[in-house]
């Protein structure tokens, strides 16, 4: 294999890190993937598991038979720099390795490098809440979860009212937008690194439908978008092996819209 990528952020087959997995390894990539643990204290479990016994594999099926394969998975929470700070809390009791200095760690001994960095993970525990009621805890929880990388995934309701996506998460979209800018620049001069983020249309994934709204939005976007039809996980994946490959390499601090179209529109029709 040629590249190797890490991708953080898929515990089952419906969301977009799982699709972006699909197209870096259909693009020739080795693939790890950061797979968060503490949901019922088993979604890590959970997803080796299934994937072991074959519960994913029409998912991980291209069409000439073959299936990607996951090099290793490991446990990973963003929001903790510090084992200390996760000693502290109970919910990881008994559990290892997960910090994000020390996932990044138990890469470089297993594999030395990554070529190909992508953050397809979002929380905001107060998402069904508006702004205006969402608690100080609830916004820095949302915000800190959606630190900057090479290849992220953002949404429109950074920069346009999206009624519904709250708890602080569009604030989160607008600082990982920023961040994204600022971070093309630095990693760009110091590591000729480069850093764009894809604003993606409404998919049906799991962190999705916990929003509530996540129907209305794919109804609005077959309603109201350019293109009427609805946004498949594989075409932000492709933009994703896209943006990570040589083809885009004078591609940086951008946001690539991936959505049908719709961020063109200036009203409903
Ligand atoms: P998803 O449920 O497949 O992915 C979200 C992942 O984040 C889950 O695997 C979850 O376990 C993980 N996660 C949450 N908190 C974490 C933490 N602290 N540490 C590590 N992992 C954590 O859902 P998705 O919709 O594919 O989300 C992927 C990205 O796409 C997110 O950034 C999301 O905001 C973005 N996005 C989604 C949509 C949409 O309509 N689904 C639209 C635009 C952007």
């Amino acid at each position: 294999r040629g590249k190797r990528a890490f991708i953080a952020g898929v515990a089952d087959d419906n969301g977009y890190g799982w699709a972006i997995a699909k197209s870096l390894f259909a693009a020739g990539a080795e693939i790890l993937v950061g797979t968060w643990v503490p949901p019922l204290q088993q979604a890590l479990n959970i997803f080796e598991t299934s994937l072991r016994r074959g519960k994913f594999d029409e998912s991980r099926r291209f069409p000439d038979g073959s299936l990607m394969e996951i090099t290793k998975i490991y446990p990973l929470d963003a929001v903790f720099d510090n084992p200390e700070d996760i000693k502290a809390n109970k919910r990881y009791a008994g559990s290892t390795n997960w910090t994000v200095q020390e996932a990044a760690q138990s890469v470089k001994d297993d594999f030395g490098n990554i070529d190909i960095l992508v953050h397809s993970l979002a929380n905001g525990p107060e998402v069904t809440k508006p702004l205006l009621e969402t608690s100080r805890n609830g916004y820095l929880a949302a915000i800190s979860a959606s630190s900057g990388s090479s290849i992220s995934l953002t949404y429109i309701a950074s920069e346009r009212i999206i009624p519904g996506y709250g708890g602080g998460m569009s604030s989160a979209k607008a600082a990982l937008e920023s961040d994204t800018r600022v971070l093309a620049f630095e990693a760009g001069r110091k590591h000729k690194i480069r850093v764009n983020t894809i604003s993606a249309g409404p998919l049906r994934s799991r962190a999705a439908k916990a929003i509530g709204f996540i129907d209305t939005m794919i109804e609005y976007s077959l309603a109201n978008a350019p293109l009427q039809k609805e946004l498949s996980a594989d075409e932000v994946g492709n933009t994703a092996a896209f943006l990570a490959s040589p083809l885009a390499s004078a591609i940086t601090g951008a946001v690539i819209y991936v959505d049908n179209g719709l961020n063109a529109m200036g009203v409903g029709v």
